[in-house]
């Protein structure tokens, strides 16, 4: 297992991190035997980062992961989670909430302690509501180790937000596509210029990445060396200066088995400029054949109209992706279930949710139009 190392706090790392909010399911629920058993194998085989958040699978993450960490596990990792912003009203909510976290956790403290999904909206809250004081408090009763957030804006916010504490990490969302999109590549640079240890999220775009289309596999496959779609995605961001541990969303014990076999290379690989040119040509590919590039994090849900946002833009991108004609077939089997496009009222609580801050009311309504065309 790669290994690294946090600035600042000196705190060792994985290059891999569990992200625990795509845990394997069965009947509706966590499937907590395999899940705990994925977790616990990674850890068992390096690695060190655990990354979970007060909402994912409606609260049931944290209550897994605490499971997953019992029997000596919890000392053998770092363990992060997630203070809802969205959620909060009062400064005190603000430890009402950690209280709350810690106890479904099973722990007495955790290690990072995010302001969640941070924007220009919700840090302002933040300030408000004196985010500084309430780390300071937390701090002092040892209930969290180290301050960080994660964030979903653009670079401006990002910078904004990095120079107005001492935080002891950022977690942003970066890959192949997102070089120049929420903090982008700069904003990675000045956090590492400012010895914050930089986490990423979404490093296959919601799967997106995985999953190729055919032009993007036939470049891999014109390439002198040969790596799997997945690697070539992890690659572009173990190598990047600033990147400490890049979170995986892992679903099943192949997916871990296979991450741990990508972030199994040598201290101190760097991208050629080679590997540069195809990230710059799979990138364009990607652009030229996919409209709304959600990532299906469901953020969205649910729409008071009970409109499938995820489903209806992921199946239509997986059809461009394909070349598998129209996705009117799809959009039917949605219809059918009273969730498409045309129940929207155009409230925009969508919107205001999206981290990816798509137009989703202009794309269902363009969707639609195709699809009753
Ligand atoms: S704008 Fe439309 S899709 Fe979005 S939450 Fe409102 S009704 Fe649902
Ligand atoms: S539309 Fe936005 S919030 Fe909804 S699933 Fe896609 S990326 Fe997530």
């Amino acid at each position: 297992m790669l290994k690294t190392t946090f600035p600042g706090i000196n705190v060792g790392s994985s290059a891999l991190g569990f992200g625990c909010m795509r845990l394997p399911m069965a009947d509706g629920k966590i499937d907590e035997t395999e899940a705990i058993r994925m977790i616990r194998h990674a850890i068992d085989n390096g690695v060190t980062y655990i990354d979970t958040a007060y909402p994912y699978h409606g609260g049931e993450s944290e209550v897994l992961v605490g499971k997953a960490l019992k029997d000596g596990y919890r000392e053998k990792v770092t363990l992060a989670t997630k203070l809802p912003m969205w959620l909060v009203k009062t400064h005190e909510d603000m430890m009402r909430y950690l209280d709350e976290q810690l106890a479904k956790l099973q722990v007495d403290y955790v290690d990072f302690y995010l302001l969640h999904a941070m924007d220009a909206g919700k840090f302002r809250l933040a300030k408000e509501l004196d985010y500084q004081r309430f780390f300071a408090e937390a701090m002092a009763q040892g209930k969290i180790r180290y301050p960080a957030f994660s964030f979903h804006d653009d670079a401006k916010t990002f910078l904004n937000i990095l120079n107005d504490y001492d935080w002891k990490m950022c977690q942003v969302q970066m890959n192949i596509l997102d070089d120049n999109n929420q903090a982008t590549l700069k904003g990675i640079q000045a956090a590492h210029e400012k010895g914050v240890g930089v986490v990423v999220m979404e490093p296959l775009r919601g799967g997106l990445l995985a999953n190729p289309p055919t032009e993007v596999v036939k470049l891999y496959e014109s390439w002198s060396v040969r790596r799997s779609p997945v690697e070539w995605a992890f690659r572009y961001l173990y190598t990047m200066p600033g990147v400490v541990t890049i979170l995986s969303g892992m679903s099943t014990m192949e997916q871990v088995q296979d991450n741990l076999r990508i972030f199994d290379v040598p201290q101190g690989e760097s991208l050629t400029e080679a590997d540069r040119r195809l990230y710059s040509e799979v990138k364009a590919t990607y652009m030229a054949c996919t409209k709304t590039r959600c990532t299906g994090c469901r953020y969205c849900q649910p729409c008071p109209m009970g409109v499938k946002i995820p489903n209806i833009f992921q199946g239509y991108d997986t059809t461009l992706l394909r070349h598998g004609g129209s996705f009117k077939e799809g959009y039917g089997r949605i219809a059918a279930e009273n969730a498409d496009a045309s129940r929207c009222v155009g409230c925009r609580k969508c919107e205001r949710a999206c981290p990816q801050q798509l137009p989703i009311v202009q794309y269902l309504k363009e969707i639609h139009s195709e699809c009753q065309a």
